[in-house]
């Protein structure tokens, strides 16, 4: 178990890879590394599933996604199970930030598609081509790629999924080699669904390939219509790269650093609550994670003491364990990561005061939950992703000094103020972030509606919510001339046009007295001969 567990996602028999528990080290399964040529026939497979799907209507396709979300619910427990034996995160966890996520997403991505699909009349406020009508229609654009991480192994690929079938376009997924069994469920799941919904013999809109890098490469490089990377910014800018040179379009979700800010007016126990559970679901490994916790002075001392008393309640072990609050990270090389930033803050004067250590005798990947300050801005620990269960506090004095330190970041996914409403409101729209929770934490993943996206090193483009959704179609523009026998204005030939059309701008566009004058000068535009 000892050797194992340090190659969590290791090549095994040629052409395989395996998984294993990162809290027990048992090994879980075997997966083909899919070649390039298995990218190939999935995108074939997907492409040939578009056809039909896009082409069901919208009620049936939706009926699928219901059914999914109601198959998905039956099956809740079992899925709970399989995220939490991949990931090592709490079965709680796994049911309410990856099962419940996904429930809703189906449910919203099938109750809003009609409202992204709806052909919309275009107006002309171009007064020279007011006799037109002009309608905008949506496509789907066809294949969608995705590469997803291990953190959230259900929830992050099912939101896209959802979207993205939804809006009559198939998939082709590559979860993270950490983490296949989640996606492979999901595509189980979604094919009943079909079955249910009495369509059997049709190629599914929904195929998963299995693999690390080199497979992810393969679908950057393979013909699909859009991918989105969901992942880290070293491997983000890999992807982009890679897009880039086949001019690819892609949506980039990656890592933040997420501030939380605790007002002078905050309600204290209620915060240090959430600045606990914020830093430390999912062992802190959760992209909108509260990474850094500026606290006002006045308030400084009693928020510590409330954080270190909860902190010291947090129970760490097997999250398939009854009443375990907080598992291991998903490798040893994650926690070795942790570690270094910790020890670098340490060296460098922070003080620790909770945990601050590996907890080996839980297993080579647990740390323990982690409470630290005396922090300076430019510490490791303040800047680059932890991705752990630390929770790093820092004093402020003034609104302005907060919202200074809470922007002085390279990212810019979530944050959360707290405090009284109209206070931690007016502060919550100053930060630089896509979203901003004003006394909550982490929940914004969890509104389906919203988007959900990150600019500056957090990433470009979006998913969730109706913004998310368009992302996937592509807007195809009809405009039908009313008065086909004219021939425009503006055609050849060019001589003696100048002046009539000038005036004719003066007509249009002119203040009064240019107007008025205008009409004379215009009318040669009107009967000028055109060929
Ligand atoms: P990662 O970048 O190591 O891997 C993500 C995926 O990319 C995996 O499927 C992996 O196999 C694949 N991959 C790796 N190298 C590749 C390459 N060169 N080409 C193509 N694919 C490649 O990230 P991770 O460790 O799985 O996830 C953790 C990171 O994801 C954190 O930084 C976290 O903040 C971020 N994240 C962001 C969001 C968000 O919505 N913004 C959500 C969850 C996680």
């Amino acid at each position: 178990m000892e050797s194992g567990i340090h190659l969590v996602g290791r090549v095994d028999e040629p052409g395989h890879f395996s998984t294993l528990n990162p809290a027990s080290g048992e090994q879980l399964g075997s997966y083909p590394i899919a070649s390039p040529q298995d990218v190939g026939f999935a995108v074939a497979r997907a492409r040939q599933a578009q056809r039909w799907w896009a082409e069901l209507p919208l009620v049936r396709r939706s009926a699928v996604l219901r059914r999914t979300a109601r198959l998905i619910c039956d099956e809740k427990e079992a899925l709970a199970r399989t995220i939490t034996a991949e990931s090592g995160k709490p079965l709680a966890e796994s049911l309410v930030a990856d099962v419940f996520i996904a429930i809703n997403s189906a449910n919203f991505s099938a109750d809003n598609a009609a409202a992204v699909l709806r052909p919309q009349r275009i107006p002309h406020s171009n007064p020279t081509l007011r006799l037109k009508s002009g309608r905008l229609s949506f496509e789907p654009l066809g294949v969608i790629g995705m590469i997803t991480p291990w953190n959230y192994p259900l929830a992050i690929p099912a939101g896209d999924i959802f979207g993205a079938l939804a809006t009559g376009n198939a998939v082709v997924v590559k979860p993270s080699e950490l983490t296949p069994q989640s996606v492979l469920e999901l595509e189980r799941i979604l094919s009943a669904a079909l079955d249910a919904e009495g369509i059997t013999s049709q190629p599914r809109p929904l195929q998963v390939i299995t693999g690390m890098a080199e497979t992810g490469q393969a679908l950057i490089n393979s013909p699909i219509d859009k991918l989105i990377f969901t992942g880290s910014v070293a491997t983000g800018r890999q992807v982009a790269t890679a897009a880039a040179a086949r001019l690819l379009p892609v949506i980039l979700e990656l890592g933040g650093k997420d501030p939380m800010i605790v007002l002078s007016d905050a309600d204290l126990d209620v915060a240090s609550s959430a600045a606990v559970w914020g830093s430390m679901m999912n062992a802190g490994q959760t992209c909108l994670s509260v990474e850094r916790c500026y606290v006002h002075r006045s308030v400084l001392a009693r928020f510590l003491d409330l954080c270190r008393d909860k902190m010291a309640k947090i129970n760490v072990g097997n999250g398939a364990l009854d009443g375990v609050d907080m598992g291991p990270l998903i490798s040893v090389r994650q926690m070795q990561k942790v570690a270094e930033q910790v020890e670098d803050a340490r060296a460098q004067g922070a003080d620790i005061l909770v945990g601050g250590e590996p907890m080996p005798h839980l297993g080579p990947s647990f740390y323990s939950p982690t409470l630290i300050t005396g922090l300076e801005p430019s510490m490791r620990l303040m800047r680059e992703e932890t991705f752990g269960p630390v929770l790093p506090v820092v004093a402020f004095r003034s609104d302005e000094e907060a919202i200074g330190l809470a922007n002085d970041s390279h990212y810019a996914l979530g944050a959360s103020v707290w405090g009284r409403t109209e206070h931690a409101t007016a502060v919550a729209r100053r930060i630089h972030a896509s979203s901003v929770l004003v006394n909550d934490v982490l929940t914004a993943f969890a509104v389906p509606d919203a988007p959900h996206a990150g600019f500056k090193h957090s990433g470009m483009g979006r998913t969730h919510g109706i913004l998310g959704m368009q992302e996937l179609v592509r807007s195809f523009y009809v405009d039908v001339d009313l008065a086909p026998r004219m021939k425009k204005l503006w055609w050849y030939p060019y001589a003696g046009a100048f002046a009539p059309l000038a005036a004719f701008a003066d007509l249009l566009h002119g203040g009064g007295s240019a107007r008025l004058n205008a009409v004379r000068r215009a009318l040669p535009a009107l009967f000028r001969r055109r060929h």
